[in-house]
């Protein structure tokens, strides 16, 4: 799940880290009085949206011309323009595809002059089960172009969570961001809070892009990206509420509501399967034969006739999907009691698409048999490669 910028410096202060004197705002009028509050003269309005690459962001509605979606104010009257051109304007960056995001939150923040913008990042490195650090002097808006063209320019190491975070980790990131004395000191205190915040909320991703060194010699977190691991959400009811749904795919959203594991892809074969390898299995196997899946959905071990027609009804409401691929292995679940689930499922949302169903397992025969005796064109598979094979030769015939 991911947060807002505002809302992750509101939490990242809270761990020490230096964050300058901000405001949420949701209308103009909220834009010009939080900018009352701020000492001026220089404000930052942002725009707050879950993608980065918002400052070279164009908005749909506005000339090509015109400013991106952060953008500096030097007094009221321009942060009260600069709140109209955003609010309610959809604004596409590098990260957000070709549709955007509609702006729907401001922030507005005290003005820092630059001297230096650096990066920092924390991540879970899967191979080494620790928390990995990514430092670069090369910080700002083209950080992207920096991987790509100077990988030398980045520092990565990692910290093991048994033993924590230690003063030579912070010399680390300090002598990697080429500073010393008082800064130096400054940027290991950064680290060490943002550790502390990275395993105080089960982070997945704090990513500090730029983190500034101020013309008076002050680091500061000017931008903040951070996500956590949604498997332990359930430990953090305060962050639960920091949730902002309308950036949520709406499926991917209905989907969490039934405890589905569903990610939208582009292809046209939508896909039902039971466990996530089985699932990549399928994926792997329709591209083999020629087409693309238009989603993953693991429905899990424990799928319903509930669950199952949640998910008929998500794969159905996605307008690429000109067939349908049920791939599930009963071993918990036992077949006849999946077939019984996918029929109710199909006469439910009226199924109008190929529908190829390989089952396998416990009850293999029943659940064959109640297929077969639904009435449903239901064309059913022996295994995998037959399963995939036929619903690309049942789609491309129905084409
Ligand atoms: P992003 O484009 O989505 O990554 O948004 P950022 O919050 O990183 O802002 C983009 C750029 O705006 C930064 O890299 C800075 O160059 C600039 N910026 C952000 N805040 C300030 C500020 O307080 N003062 C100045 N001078 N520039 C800022
Ligand atoms: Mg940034």
């Amino acid at each position: 799940m991911n947060i807002h910028e505002y809302q992750a410096k509101e939490l990242l202060a809270k761990y020490g880290a230096p964050i300058a004197a901000g405001y949420a705002a949701f209308t103009v009028d909220e834009a010009v009085d939080a900018a009352k509050k701020l000492p001026g003269p220089l404000y930052v309005v942002k725009s707050q949206i879950h993608a980065g690459g918002r400052g070279k962001g164009k908005f749909k509605e506005l000339a090509p011309e015109a400013k991106g979606g952060v953008r500096l104010a030097f007094n009221l009257d321009e942060v009260k323009a600069h709140a109209s051109d955003m609010l309610g304007n959809t604004l596409v960056t590098i990260q957000t595809g070709d549709a955007g995001k509609q702006v729907n939150r401001l922030y507005v923040t005290d003005g820092a002059d630059i001297a230096k913008e650096f990066y920092l990042a924390l991540l879970v490195d899967r191979t080494s089960s620790e928390v990995a650090f990514v430092v670069s002097t090369e910080g700002g808006m083209d950080i992207e172009e920096v991987a790509h063209s100077t990988p030398e320019k980045i520092h990565t190491f990692s910290v093991d969570p048994a033993t924590g975070f230690m003063p030579h980790h912070g010399r680390t990131v300090a002598a990697a961001l080429g500073l010393s004395g008082d800064q130096a000191k400054q940027a290991a205190k950064v680290a060490e809070s943002l550790y502390n915040a990275f395993l105080g909320t089960d982070a997945a991703q704090i990513e500090i892009n730029p983190l500034a060194l101020t013309e008076q010699g002050n680091l500061l977190v000017l931008d903040a990206k951070v996500g956590f691991d949604g498997n332990a959400l359930f430990r953090h009811k305060d962050l639960m509420e920091l949730r902002d749904e309308t950036e949520e795919d709406p499926a991917e959203l209905e989907a969490s509501k039934y405890d589905l594991a569903y990610i939208k892809l582009d292809g046209d074969i939508g896909c039902m399967v039971n466990g996530a390898g089985l699932a990549m299995a399928t994926m792997d196997i329709i591209k083999l034969n020629g087409m693309f899946p238009a989603n993953f959905l693991d429905v899990g071990g424990g799928a319903s006739k509930e669950k199952v027609t949640a998910a008929f009804k998500i794969i159905l409401a996605d307008p690429n999907v000109k067939g349908i691929l049920v791939n599930i292995f009963g071993g918990i679940m036992k077949c006849d009691i999946i077939a019984e689930g996918i029929v109710a499922a199909a006469k439910e949302v009226n199924l109008s698409v190929p529908l190829v169903v390989r089952l396998e397992g416990t009850n293999v025969q029943q659940g064959k048999d109640i297929l077969a005796g639904s009435g449903l064109a239901i064309v059913p598979a022996d295994d995998l490669g037959d399963a995939a094979r036929k619903i690309v030769a049942e789609v491309k015939q129905a084409a």
